[in-house]
């Protein structure tokens, strides 16, 4: 007995060994804590107890308190210079949206979003016109490929009025799209390299532009060369029943939302990409379920299918991509099971999410951060709020953790380009959105005046 319990100990540290590694524990008391000491008030008490008192970073009504957006403005202004300083000496052919200047045009693009301050449009503009003479051709996808500069720079040029530029642009992107639908190509279907990430560019630019600046039937032509290669690899796989649509990678089977099914089937659910309501209950809705038995007991989702230990909580792997896929199936299927299981992605990024490997969107601190804003967005339940809040508490301490520092660390999905876009998110929460993934809701798409 003393040796399976040592043996059982030591495989039990082991495990938190590996856990301690990827993520430092976190140090914040949870919700309930301070709904906890709400609840203990004294019923009789003449004034009731202030956010600050019951450690709670906002109001009542979700309003972030003022001292705490204060500290947030400082540090994006800090964060800011930094990286403008920074990138002085950044890669000068790179214009993804992932790792070069496309990212840095749309962290202006959303600071001009959150302030209404027409010159960070501006400065988005001169880095659009920098991507737009650097195009390469090699990639198509908006993170990682032309589409990405092509569609920033539709946008950026009409909200500037100049029509005549934004439809130089779709033209171009548009362009690209011959060799998305290309039966013999071998391109992926997945965000990064591949045909969801070109989707991703055509809702990107309908949806701030409006419907129709993309025709759609470019639409859907893509829509359908992604769910016929999906149909086809499923077939391959003798898997027709379980999983209709079935994607791969390098010949791996990921699950994730950079390069696997959590980032093909959001994008399909987009109801801007008008995927028919069979396609969706009959391919889409069996297959998230077939994803959804892959989880580890944890809540956390396996990088592949094949891959069987629970060690990444990032967006790119694990339950922080996964958990935007699970809140779509809620919204358009309408089962709880989703929601249910949107929790326990939420609960593991909790315990988990705050990163070693840094403070960016792709695996790092804000990426996971956003998770939380997002089902807040749909549950409205000010638990999620807070765990947001805390992450970015975490992030007004950039660089103070010991973290590693990427190899980008300036960049959008990689650096402190991602930290200052979750935390310029934090300050108008109801309008919050993942960069170059989510997609505006006209709904909640308040425009709010913030001063930094
Ligand atoms: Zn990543």
């Amino acid at each position: 007995m003393g040796e399976s319990m040592s043996r059982r100990l030591k495989l039990q540290l082991g495990g938190d060994a590996d856990m301690e590694d990827r993520a430092f524990p976190n140090p914040f008391p949870d919700y309930e804590a301070a709904a906890e000491r709400q609840a203990e008030e004294p019923p009789c008490s003449r004034t009731p107890l202030s956010p600050e008192e019951l450690g709670l970073p906002f109001h009542s009504d979700g309003k972030i308190i003022n001292n705490f957006a204060r500290r947030i403005q400082t540090k994006i202004k800090d964060l800011l210079q930094q990286m403008e300083e920074g990138l002085k000496t950044a890669d000068p052919h790179d214009c993804s949206a992932y790792t070069g200047w496309t990212g840095i045009a749309l962290l202006y693009l959303q600071l001009y979003r959150v302030t209404c301050d027409q010159s960070y449009l501006l400065r988005s503009l001169d880095y659009v016109k920098r991507t737009l003479r650097n195009l390469n051709g090699r990639r198509v996808t908006f993170l990682c490929g032309d589409a990405g500069p092509l569609a920033v720079g539709a946008v950026v040029y009409h909200k500037l009025k100049s029509d005549c530029e934004s439809q130089e642009c779709i033209t171009k992107l548009l362009q690209l799209q011959r060799t998305i639908v290309c039966r013999d190509s071998d391109l992926p279907d997945e965000l990064l390299y591949g045909r969801a990430g070109y989707l991703y560019a055509l809702l990107y630019v309908n949806t701030e532009i409006g419907p129709g600046a993309v025709c759609e039937s470019a639409i859907k032509e893509v829509v359908s060369a992604i769910i016929e290669s999906g149909k086809a690899l499923s077939r391959e796989e003798r898997k027709v029943e379980r999983c209709p649509l079935l994607y791969q990678w390098h010949r791996k089977q990921y699950v994730g939302a950079a390069h696997g099914m959590a980032g093909i089937y959001y994008m399909l659910m987009q109801p801007a990409a008008k995927v028919d309501q069979e396609t969706l209950t009959e391919m889409v809705k069996p297959s998230i379920d077939y994803m959804r038995h892959k989880r580890f007991r944890s809540g956390n989702y396996p990088s592949s299918l094949s891959n069987e230990t629970d060690r990444l909580v990032h967006w790119c792997h694990g339950a922080p991509g996964v958990i935007h896929v699970l809140m779509q199936a809620y919204k358009v299927f309408k089962e709880e099971k989703y929601l249910k299981d949107a929790v326990e992605c939420s609960d593991v990024i909790w315990q988990r999410g705050l990163l070693r490997k840094g403070y960016g969107i792709c695996h790092g601190t804000a990426g996971n951060g956003y998770a939380f804003l997002s089902l807040y967005h749909i549950t409205q339940d000010k638990k999620y709020l807070y765990r947001a809040c805390k992450f970015a508490e975490w992030c007004l301490d950039y660089g103070a953790h010991g973290c590693r520092i990427p190899d980008r660390p300036y960049s959008l999905f990689e650096g402190m380009a991602g930290t200052v876009h979750f935390l310029s998110d934090i300050l108008a929460p109801e309008a919050s959105r993942f960069p170059a993934f989510e997609l505006s809701s006209s709904q909640r798409d308040t425009k709010v005046q913030k001063d930094y």
